[in-house]
């Protein structure tokens, strides 16, 4: 029983504001890893208190993308869980007892200041180079007082009572003792007027009470650090374990912004990115395996992910790595399973391959060189539409087009004794190979022009697959249109 007791609980507590983030993925992936990887639960947790930046359906959206990829939640708004409501706004009589015991015990006080006196505090602190922070005016009211205006429907907010002075140390578990000097730190508010609580409030109330014995998040929330841990001393609780997540910085050293290409998953999910590639990809985002091991399935993360590989420089983002890992990823897939993912993109672009095996033989041309599903689409185009080319092309070393085309026509010959029953890769290999050397010809005079009449490009796969894949009828009509260019 001990051991149940003792599992770790992680959560991912995101506000619902729209499509999610890679930041916000890799986050998830970690808090999952850390979790699984000591037989522990991942849980989510809806933090939506800022009604005003909120999307609606964000929620489901997320579960979605992140079931897509493999990572599932163990307790969370969708699935239940001993120790919910777990959205944040459904939790908002929690909060206001839970403030309520901070002002009982003095570690909390209200504030009356109107908003008008709080932007002329700020302006003159402004003018006078000052830091942005509360006065403190009301920290001074007398319990009675401020239970008198309260009581007499006065509009006021909850803050906390900060220490002026001193230092305050708190324990990151990749960055060690850091410490902030008390004097900088403002007497945040806690709850609003409205009676819903800030980010500081609800966050580390909900920690405590869900069980929370790990908290990952991204280092932007660093300088709240200090905060939460003077708000757990304030509730006289055991903080829970701190493990702020490196920056993801792009390769340039800035930000992961929207102008310097996608940055939401379900970007990349769309484009046929797949989820082994987003999972493996993000694991390495911060995360310094042992060993140099560079492919990762989720199942061996779950086993091998541990704390101890995880540092606080920032990991660079780089989308060229991401390519090649779903490269490798689509490279790995069967043919009938990679049709399967390939089939809606060629459908979106109004080209469905109601065939099986049609579609098997298309995507075999191009699973080498795809680097994302939605790539089938142009790497097949020749397929569908034979492009317009000059007969220069046909030409290859010292072979003119001329030349090219007289090939052509015996090779068409030869090809047309060919049933369709026979027309596979295999046995036109098989037959033409043996046909050139037969005539003690170069494969090149006879191959190069053969794959340029079938596909109309300088680049493209080999004569014998394409010719495959066309069919024998749509090959034949190829070299016939060649040997007319
Ligand atoms: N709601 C915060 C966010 O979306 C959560 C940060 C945390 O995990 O504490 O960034």
């Amino acid at each position: 029983m001990l051991f149940f007791k003792n599992k770790i609980r992680l959560r991912f507590a995101p506000s619902p504001t729209g499509f999610l983030h890679l930041g916000s993925l890799r986050a998830a992936l970690f808090t999952y890893l850390l979790a699984k990887s000591r037989k522990g639960r991942f849980i989510l947790r809806i933090e939506d208190t800022d009604q005003k930046r909120e999307v609606s359906g964000a929620t489901d959206n997320l579960i979605k993308v992140l079931r897509t990829v493999g990572l599932e939640f163990d307790e969370g708004p969708h699935c239940g869980g001993k120790y919910g409501p777990y959205i944040q706004t459904g939790r908002l009589g929690i909060y206001k007892q839970q403030a309520d015991r901070l002002l009982q015990t003095g570690q909390a006080y209200r504030c009356f200041c109107s908003p008008e006196r709080l932007t002329k505090m700020r302006a003159a602190q402004e003018a006078d180079k000052q830091p942005p922070r509360y006065d403190r005016l009301c920290r001074e009211l007398s319990v009675a007082e401020s239970d008198r205006r309260a009581a007499a429907g006065d509009s006021f907010v909850i803050r906390q009572k900060m220490p002026t002075n001193g230092e305050v140390t708190v324990f990151d578990e990749l960055r060690g003792n850091i410490k902030f000097s008390a004097a900088d730190l403002d007497d945040q508010v806690l709850m609003k007027s409205d009676g819903i609580p800030t980010y500081q409030l609800a966050n580390v109330i909900d920690d405590h009470l869900m069980k929370i014995s790990h908290v990952t998040r991204g280092d932007e929330w660093l300088p709240s650090f200090p905060k939460n841990i003077l708000l757990y001393r304030a509730f006289a609780w055991t903080a829970p374990k701190f493990i702020h997540l490196p920056l993801i910085l792009n390769k340039e050293g800035g930000k992961l912004s929207k102008r310097q290409g996608d940055v939401f998953v379900e970007d990349y999910l769309a484009k046929g990115y797949l989820p082994e590639a987003l999972i493996n990809f993000s694991a390495l985002l911060g995360w310094h395996p042992k060993n140099d091991k560079e492919i990762w399935s989720l199942k061996e993360l779950k086993k091998e992910f541990s704390l101890s590989g995880l540092g606080a420089s920032p990991a660079i983002f780089d989308a060229e790595k991401l390519d090649y890992y779903n490269g490798y990823y689509i490279r790995q897939k069967s043919l009938s399973a990679l049709a399967d993912l390939c089939r809606p993109y060629l459908e979106a672009a109004g080209r469905p391959v109601k065939e099986k095996d049609k579609l098997e033989k298309y995507v075999s041309l191009a699973q080498d060189r795809m680097k994302k599903l939605i790539d089938i689409v142009e790497l097949t185009d020749f397929i569908f539409a034979l492009p317009d080319y000059n007969s220069e092309l046909l030409g290859w070393k010292t072979l003119t087009p001329e030349s090219a085309k007289n090939n052509l026509q015996i090779l068409k010959t030869e090809l047309e004794k060919i049933t369709a029953e026979k027309w596979n890769k295999d046995y036109l290999e098989k037959t033409v190979l043996a046909w050139i050397k037969n005539r003690q010809e170069k494969n090149g005079d006879h191959l190069w022009p053969m794959r340029v009449a079938l596909t109309g490009l300088k680049n493209s796969p080999g004569p014998f697959e394409t010719a495959a894949a066309l069919g024998r009828e749509e090959s034949l009509k190829r070299i016939a249109k060649a040997i007319k260019i």
